[in-house]
């Protein structure tokens, strides 16, 4: 049988979670806190060097693809503008062949050459020359005495090869007007397959040029036109000394080329050294090529410009994000200390707390319990017998001729005494439910639960033996040495009695054993 403890009451109050826990679980939310800022910073710049990555792609490949469709466009282009030029030179050829340019016919040919070469803007000039390089005829008007082409590129091409398809040669600057120009040329044979001289329409650069300058390429942007050997024939920007330049081993001829007829690419320029986005093109029919790129460096223009702003515009949200984190885990951090210092002062205030409940409840000189709790004790302890209809005892325990001892000794050494007979008690009950309390002066009294008057006399009597075993000198007593008296009661649980009942009872029967000579236990009846 047990009852509430003082300590009991005290646990009670005590915090659920212990404070190291909360302490921990405050840090780890900091912690997560710290954790989460870093990931949603990092995440941020993730995606803004993946969507700056995945711009730039586009940006690239939206260039690539306007490169190719201008190679395309400029290819048909080209290829429309020569084909004209080369009709005119298979008629001329086909003409020369069969009909031959007898002097009578001459000037009635020149002015067919003229009439022809006047229908098409882009063309320069149509000329025939014989087997030796001579000038048979020219669309261009006044031949140009003892003018001789052989040592032409295209009339020594011809002049060696049977082949009787077009040919292009380097472009030149011409003879007659001092102006660049493209050479288309076909062979013309003799009757026997000889060599018999060459056909030769020239086709002005600046009629390329003009187109190509009238497109936006930015400012390192180019357009070649490069002949199947790898020599420029028309390049924008125009510059004479690019003119019959080889790229052969550049990266069109050795990279790109080898891969495909068309295509597109970012490569380094084999003449200037910029890198390029290009898209090229063979020219269907000639041995021709258009090449049309964009300077890397403008095509990224635009989009370093809105990476950089875009990146701008996260790092102040960073700097926000960061500083508003900051601040945050500051806050939770100081919130924590607020915490852990609250948490402490808790702390304390239950040891304060417990002590005064101690201090209330206990006796200050003997460390038994005090009258308050007796009174408290006892009422509830009552209760329960009722309730339970089981045996509760009392022992009224008073010193005798104290008042003499103190006379004799002083009080300090009363106050001692009180203090040894206090602990004799103590050491005599043993059942965790039983109370011992300082009932006032040098009374004392105890409780047993679940004990009857036979139980309760015997401990009365071990601790008045006790008492009188502990050998206290009293010189004014008759026995010599310290003694005690107990009044002994038992409650009826069928009765209505009240704790001052009992109280009284236990009274009752210590002023017997005074009155019968003292230093012995008395059961009330
Ligand atoms: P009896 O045998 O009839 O009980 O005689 P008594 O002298 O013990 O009884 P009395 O009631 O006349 O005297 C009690 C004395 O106990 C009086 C007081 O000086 C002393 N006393 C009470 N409380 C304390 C205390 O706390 N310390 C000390 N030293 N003495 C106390
Ligand atoms: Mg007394
Ligand atoms: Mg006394």
């Amino acid at each position: 049988m047990g009852h509430p403890s003082i300590n009991d009451r005290i646990e009670h109050s005590r915090p659920v979670a212990p404070w190291g826990a909360e302490q921990i679980e405050s840090q780890r939310r900091v912690r997560y806190a710290v954790v989460l800022l870093v990931a949603v910073c990092l995440s941020l710049t993730a995606i803004v060097i993946w969507e700056a990555w995945n711009s730039r792609q586009y940006h690239l490949h939206d260039k690539e693809v306007a490169m190719s469709n201008l190679a395309q466009t400029l290819t048909s282009q080209a290829q429309s503008s020569i084909k004209q030029a080369d009709t005119l030179l298979f008629a001329l050829v086909d003409r020369v062949e069969n009909e031959g340019v007898a002097s009578a016919q001459l000037p009635r040919f020149r002015r067919l050459l003229a009439a022809q070469r006047s229908e098409l803007t882009q063309l320069h000039g149509l000329f025939v020359f014989d087997e030796k390089g001579g000038w048979i005829a020219n669309s261009n008007g006044a031949d140009i005495p003892g003018a001789n082409n052989s040592d032409r590129e295209y009339f020594i091409y011809h002049r060696e090869h049977t082949d009787r398809g077009p040919h292009i040669g380097p472009s030149i600057k011409s003879r007659s007007t001092r102006e660049w120009i493209m050479t288309v040329s076909r062979r013309i044979n003799h009757p026997d397959g000889s060599f018999a001289g060459v056909a030769l329409a020239t086709i002005y650069l600046d009629h390329f040029l003009a187109l190509y300058d009238s497109i936006d390429m930015g400012q390192n942007g180019v357009i070649n036109l490069i002949a199947d050997d790898g020599s420029i024939v028309v390049r924008r920007p125009f510059n004479e000394a690019d003119v019959g330049t080889s790229v052969a081993k550049g990266p069109l001829f050795m990279q790109l080329l080898p891969k495909g007829n068309s295509g597109t690419a970012t490569v380094k320029s084999y003449v200037d050294g910029v890198e390029r986005v290009v898209g090229f093109r063979r020219v269907d029919g000639y041995p021709l090529i258009v090449f049309a790129g964009l300077d890397k460096r403008d095509v990224l223009a635009g989009w370093r410009e809105e990476s950089i702003l875009s990146a701008g515009i996260v790092l102040l949200l960073l700097v926000f994000l960061g500083g508003l984190g900051y601040r945050l885990i500051r806050f939770m951090k100081q919130q924590n200390h607020f915490q852990s210092v609250l948490l402490d002062a808790r702390e304390k205030l239950i040891e304060v707390n417990r002590s005064l409940e101690l201090l209330a409840l206990e006796d200050a000189l003997t460390g038994l319990s005090n009258r308050r709790q007796f009174d408290l004790f006892i009422l509830a302890e009552m209760g329960r017998a009722r309730r339970t209809v089981t045996h509760l005892a009392m022992l009224m325990i008073d010193v005798d001729h104290f008042k003499s001892f103190n006379d004799r000794y002083g009080h300090v050494a009363g106050d001692d005494c009180l203090r040894k007979i206090s602990a004799i008690i103590k050491d005599n009950i043993k059942r965790p439910g039983d109370l011992a309390a300082r009932y006032g002066g040098e009374e004392f009294t105890v409780v047993l639960p679940g004990t009857d008057y036979v139980g309760a006399f015997l401990v009365a009597e071990k601790i008045r033996r006790g008492v009188q075993q502990a050998g206290i000198v009293h010189s004014e007593c008759p026995e010599g040495m310290v003694t005690v008296s107990v009044g002994v009661c038992a409650y009826n649980p069928a009765s209505q009695d009240q704790p001052d009942d009992l109280v009284t009872a236990a009274d009752k029967a210590l002023y017997v054993a005074k009155a019968s000579g003292r230093n012995m236990s008395v059961i009330a009846n």
